[in-house]
């Protein structure tokens, strides 16, 4: 492991994790310099006082030679690995790291890390509920909200760290070795970061390569890729699935999967086999966010959580902000938000949730390639009327007012009051727009709350 008093460090990328990552090595007695290429204005976590107050030399606008005059680079994950100052650097000899290695450096808490292409967040802030439900000590960070170096230090050795990991900081990585990694699903994704499908999974599996007969790899076992990748690693695996009965695989020791619309828990060496709950009374909606409930399940009785606290956290978390999140029932008609939908496929995995039908739907916004036609059946079944806003929304009207009826709206008060006109008692409104939200807002968030301010308010 890395002597931080006698080490000196360059962080490039001076967001949220940079500066905390920042923070937590100079604290420990690391040399720090901070340096981000971007404008001071468009920095917000940058507070000079602080970073002044702690002795941390920092840089905006641009990256001077200075960056190459320390030992080790902690970077962003924003920067990809063949940026010419990570090259720089390498040919220097430099090491390179992620904030996450840097923070699992200095975590005496107990870490179950969570990857994959989706679900991610759900499942993270999932698993926390029921972590936090149990009594333990938990703190929920990675993507979400905090930086994990934000709480690295602070945490005890009983306290459970959920830590959601992406590719670009698990590319990074040396010696990080959580006692549970999960592995959600992988797709193509990422790809220019990555240079291509075989370093992004390479970097997925990062979240278990250090990890031995003493801890846990948890992996879906319906993603034939993920399955078969994980076969040669040391960890102890435990696998879902919703499509097979993993109790009866031979080669499958312990995990979770559905019998009889019911959700399982086996541990084969331990003799054991137990109900948790139907699979009908998760509370959050569709087959992928079964996926995140399994997922949740077996980290939850890895540590021994009583079933009952792992029931009655299923069956009332409300799930994540802005993911089919249920926002009101107004007039007989349920609202639901999906802002967080800026794809086609997370508009997809949307509609197969809502398997009644009756759906309006709201979509469109800015979009470069979305390829409209894998959608086509499912709007033809489930949607009845489509409100098209933002930039695509005559793409949108194109595409589809051949089968189904599309209205063009200019605003999200339009869109909703379109919406709340044409919707009859026992239809459900849903925003997922399949398109990213930058010709109209900041950031998915932003017009998700928008979306939730309007439906709040009709009377
Ligand atoms: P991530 O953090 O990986 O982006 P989220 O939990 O924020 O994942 O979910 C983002 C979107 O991904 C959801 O709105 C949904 O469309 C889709 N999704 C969530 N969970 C899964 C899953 N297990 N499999 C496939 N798609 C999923």
């Amino acid at each position: 492991m890395i002597n931080i008093n006698n080490s000196s460090f360059t962080i490039l990328g001076a967001g949220r994790s940079g500066i905390a990552v920042a923070r937590l090595l100079k604290k420990n007695g690391g040399k720090v310099f901070l340096s981000d290429g971007s404008k001071r204005e468009s920095l917000k976590y940058l507070d000079e006082e602080v970073l002044k107050n702690e002795g941390i030399e920092f840089e905006t606008g641009n990256h001077t030679d200075r960056i190459f005059e320390n030992d080790i680079i902690i970077k962003s994950p924003g920067i990809p690995p063949d940026n010419e100052y990570i090259s720089g650097a390498k040919k220097l000899g430099k090491k390179i790291y992620s904030e996450i290695e840097a923070a699992y450096w200095l975590c005496k808490g107990r870490i179950i890390a969570i990857t994959g292409t989706n679900g991610k967040t759900t499942t993270t802030v999932l698993t926390g509920e029921i972590f936090r439900n149990a009594g333990y000590d938990t703190k929920v960070c990675g993507n979400v909200g905090l930086a994990f170096s934000e709480i690295a230090e602070s945490v005890k050795e009983d306290s459970v760290v959920i830590l959601e990991t992406s590719s670009y900081q698990l590319y990074d990585t040396e010696e990080f070795r959580p006692e549970i990694s999960v592995l959600m699903n992988i797709t193509p994704d990422h790809l220019e970061w990555h240079k291509g499908f075989e370093n992004y999974l390479d970097s997925k599996l990062k979240i278990m390569k250090n990890q031995t007969e003493k801890e846990t790899a948890v992996i879906n076992y319906d993603d034939e890729i993920l399955r078969k990748s994980t076969t040669g690693f040391n960890t102890k695996k435990a696998y879902f699935s919703i499509k097979e009965n993993l109790f009866g695989k031979k080669d499958v020791n312990s995990g979770s999967c559905i019998e009889n619309d019911k959700v399982i828990y086996f541990d084969k060496s331990k003799n054991l086999k137990e109900e948790i709950m139907n699979a009908g009374e998760i509370n959050i909606r569709g087959n992928h966010n079964i996926y995140n409930s399994l997922a949740a399940v077996i980290s939850a009785r890895a540590f021994q959580i009583k079933k009952e606290i792992i029931i009655e956290t299923l069956k009332t978390f409300k799930g994540v902000e802005h993911r089919i999140e249920f926002v009101r029932e107004f007039g007989g008609v349920k609202y639901f938000n999906d802002s967080k939908a800026t794809n086609t496929d997370s508009l997809t995995v949307a509609l197969e949730s809502f398997i009644d039908g009756n759906l309006i739907l709201i979509m469109g916004g800015r979009e470069k390639d979305n390829d409209y036609s894998s959608l086509v059946k499912l709007i033809k079944e489930r949607v009845k009327i489509i409100i098209a806003i933002g930039e695509s929304r005559n793409k949108i009207n194109d595409f589809f007012s051949v089968n189904t009826k599309v209205i063009k709206a200019e605003t999200m008060q339009d869109a909703v009051n379109e919406a709340k006109n044409s919707a009859e008692p026992g239809d459900t409104v849903l925003l997922s727009p399949a398109c990213k939200s930058f010709d109209m807002y900041d950031s998915f968030e932003h017009r998700g709350r928008d979306f939730k301010n309007i439906v709040n308010q009709l009377n």
